[in-house]
């Protein structure tokens, strides 16, 4: 008896820059490379501002990454999506977890949980302190995800297999912060899936969240995206481009020669005597295969 196949879902990626800085190299790269993984398999490409945490934010930065991608050529399939937007949906998933018991308030400080946890992958390892319930007298500052115990699996597209138990190396980690802002995992898992991203595509920086992510998707039962993680870029000294290291901005102006960088920088330099814009991205659409992609950190020449 013959199975049939479900239907193949399109592909839809998407690019999700955080507007505290103007975009760099870096960002650049991540841009290109997702949508080029996109389009070069008909598929869609979105764009989502997270712009979710208003302390860190660079005034004007959202609007000046848009016109930037625009004078790059880069062109995304519907709105862009605020993460400003979108506090209800963040609160409401925060919400379910809660009523499932797979989240709980914490009333730790950064200075209690130091002393009591070890160092992990992102910081100190969550202690567990406030998981079976609040000490009395405390009241919850935070609201943490409680992290199921054993590995967690995810075959990277560039990186392959990578294994991690989050509970061991990350523990409970925080939802929502004592400040009131959602984190950055909650709010890109519950968006990956609203806008139905099955595939994401951005910088190996974020190769470490990944499973923190599934664990997540899992609890809320959504589905888990296909991953890739692109080279970050890194300075001769070994440190990530970033508006720390105070990476220069992308320049619209020199679109074409921005583009033609970026290119270089995932393994597809292009032809000398491929020169405009138009020109650029017909042969990277052409030409673009992940295998060319370096998985480990590309150093950057810093003007
Ligand atoms: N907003 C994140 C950043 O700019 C990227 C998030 C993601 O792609 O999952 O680093």
């Amino acid at each position: 008896m013959s199975c049939p196949m479900p239907p193949a879902q399109p592909y839809r990626g998407r690019f999700a820059p955080s507007p505290t800085g103007l975009l760099h190299a870096g960002s650049l790269t991540t841009a290109v490379g997702s949508y080029l993984q996109a389009r070069s398999q008909g598929g869609e490409w979105l764009l989502r501002m997270e712009d979710l945490d208003p302390p860190r934010e660079m005034p004007g930065a959202s609007a000046a990454i848009l016109r930037t991608l625009e004078a790059l050529g880069f062109a995304w399939d519907g709105p862009v999506v605020y993460q400003s937007q979108r506090l209800d949906a963040y609160q409401q998933a925060l919400d379910h977890l809660v009523a499932q018991q797979r989240a709980y308030p914490c009333a730790c400080t950064r200075r209690e949980i130091a002393l009591a946890g070890q160092a992990g992958l992102d910081g100190v390892v969550y202690p567990g302190t406030c998981r079976a319930g609040l000490a009395a007298g405390r009241t919850g500052r935070a609201w943490r995800l409680r992290v199921p115990a054993g590995l967690t699996r995810v075959v990277d597209g560039l990186h392959g297999p990578i294994e991690q138990d989050v509970l061991a190396c990350v523990g409970d980690y925080v939802l929502k912060r004592a400040d009131g802002l959602f984190a950055y995992q909650l709010a890109v898992v519950v968006d990956d899936a609203w806008q139905g991203v099955n595939a994401v595509v951005r910088g190996a920086d974020l190769l470490d969240s990944t499973t923190r992510q599934i664990v997540l998707q899992q609890a809320l039962g959504v589905a888990t995206p296909r991953y890739v993680h692109l080279p970050v870029l890194v300075n001769a000294a070994g440190e990530k481009l970033s508006k720390q290291t105070l990476a220069p901005a992308i320049r619209p102006d020199a679109a074409a020669a921005e583009l033609r960088l970026a290119l270089t920088r995932l393994g597809h330099p292009p032809p000398a005597d491929c020169g405009g814009l138009a020109e650029l991205w017909a042969w990277a659409l052409a030409h673009w295969a992940l295998s060319r992609v370096s998985a480990a950190p590309v150093v950057v020449q810093e003007a």
